[in-house]
């Protein structure tokens, strides 16, 4: 249950970027999740409201998710590959061998603003 730590660190560096550009409420903050980095998506979801709860700039704001696809290309064939969806083992040829494509980051990777109400 690793969720929390990282999505706490992503809120407060969403925080601070967003004081930092002078926005005063967060609309939206999007993130990036590997495949490959066992996180689960509906963690994120459950303890977003938890980690935000006692920040006023993230009031009504909403979590975005993207999931990176953990693609690899085969050492032996070069057939590319869902990593997840295999078991990690090539489906072309069988082969363990491979170079992971992506599928390893955890990122922020958008905050929205909510727009100057004037
Ligand atoms: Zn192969």
């Amino acid at each position: 249950m690793h969720e929390i730590s990282v999505l706490k660190k992503a809120v407060d560096l969403a925080e601070q970027t967003a004081i930092d550009n002078g926005v005063a409420r967060i609309a939206y903050i999007t993130l990036e999740v590997g495949e490959l980095t066992g996180y689960l998506p509906v963690f994120f979801y459950k303890y977003f409201p938890v980690v935000t709860e006692n920040k006023p700039i993230f009031e009504k704001a909403e979590l975005k998710i993207i999931v990176d696809a953990g693609e690899a290309l085969c050492k032996d064939c070069e057939a590319m590959y869902n990593v997840m969806r295999n078991q990690g083992v090539c489906p072309n040829c069988g082969s363990r061998r491979k170079d992971i494509l992506g599928g390893q980051d955890f990122l922020l990777k958008e905050i929205g603003a909510v727009a100057d109400e004037k």
